[in-house]
């Protein structure tokens, strides 16, 4: 997705000191000021929004398929994407 490949240039601003942060930062280097979205693996934004999802799809579309090859590759393709995104690390 968009976002996991915008995140390393993006900013956002400490709610303590008002001082802009790298978005990645799980501490601002202001005032040491903990980001509480950093405290879950991964944002949990990414996996349960992205990964998830395209697991049920993935899982779903493999019970559809069937005899279908093509709709069985893109359902395992699916499966395989979101597990990755659901089960990316730290
Ligand atoms: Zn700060």
């Amino acid at each position: 997705m968009t976002c996991a490949i915008l995140a390393p240039t993006m900013k956002k601003t400490c709610p303590r000191c008002q001082k802009r942060v790298s978005e990645r930062a799980a501490r601002c280097r202001g005032c040491g000021y903990f980001f509480p979205e950093k405290a879950s693996p991964w944002a949990a934004g990414p996996a349960y929004g992205v990964g998830f999802p395209l697991v049920l799809m993935g899982v779903f579309i493999l019970f559809l398929a069937g005899s279908s090859t093509g709709l069985t590759i893109v359902g395992a393709e699916m499966t395989l994407v979101g597990a990755l995104a659901f089960f990316h690390p730290r």
